[in-house]
């Protein structure tokens, strides 16, 4: 190209520079950048494991004395739907796994029934992570200690909705002090994501009469994702 006027060369380079711009991608990969969020999922795998060390480490609150295993939670990132519950049981606090005894099993049908579970597309977890003694409810400065690591899995995980099981975990969260009887039926939300509050599995064990209501709240939890 020795032959080209300064001018020429000057158009030149301007139309190589257009071929590498088209040639690079480098719209497409400008375009991607601007419509895709960072894929974060490694860091935020990472911060997870991070917390449920901290969560076997901890001592803020009282019920580390009694504990055998403290329960982080399971399941996966991204998941439609996070189901909180109260507190560990004697099952889980031996296993170290949240919702394994009867309440658990009865709980993975309902999730069932709406295409959720915790290997695929759900996350399971607790509003307290150790075993209160004799299973009594757990007490205000505990929730208070423990509430912050359900709030950064919330934040690492990003749910789709969530599922408050029972009336502590209804409480703690939407901070109401309503009964679970009064909450159900609403839908409501926990750091922008949307909840669903409905009985828990132990008390629909105890008490029949609450299956209808569940599976209307269940259904209802559904048409949400379902429309989303
Ligand atoms: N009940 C709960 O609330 N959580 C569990 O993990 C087990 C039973
Ligand atoms: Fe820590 Fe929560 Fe266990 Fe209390 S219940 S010791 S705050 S992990």
């Amino acid at each position: 190209m020795s032959d080209l006027s300064d001018k020429s060369r000057q158009y030149y380079d301007l139309l190589n520079l257009y071929g590498d711009y088209v040639r690079t991608g480098f719209r497409t990969s400008h375009a991607a950048a601007v419509l895709k969020k960072p894929d974060d999922t490694a860091a935020r795998r990472g911060g997870l494991e991070k917390l449920g060390e901290e969560v076997r480490a901890c001592t803020l609150c009282n019920l580390c004395h009694n504990r055998l295993k403290a329960v982080p939670g399971e399941g996966v990132l991204d998941p439609l739907v996070m189901v909180v519950g109260e507190a560990p049981g004697a099952d889980e606090d031996e296993s170290g796994r949240p919702f394994v005894g009867a309440a658990g099993q009865y709980l993975d049908k309902w999730l069932q029934a709406v295409h959720v579970s915790r290997r695929t597309n759900g996350y399971i977890a607790n509003v307290v992570k150790c075993r209160p003694p004799q299973n009594r409810d757990p007490r205000p400065e505990e929730t208070a200690a423990c509430l912050p690591y359900l709030k950064r899995q919330v934040e690492l995980l990003r749910p789709g909705f969530i599922l408050a099981v029972g009336r502590v975990a209804a409480q703690v969260l939407l901070r109401e002090e309503r009964g679970i009887g009064a909450l159900r039926g609403g839908t409501y939300r926990f750091q922008d994501v949307p909840l669903v509050p409905t009985y828990h599995p132990s008390a629909v064990l105890r008490d029949q009469s609450l299956r209808a209501k569940v599976w209307d709240d269940l259904k209802r939890l559904k048409s949400l994702f379902d429309h989303a």
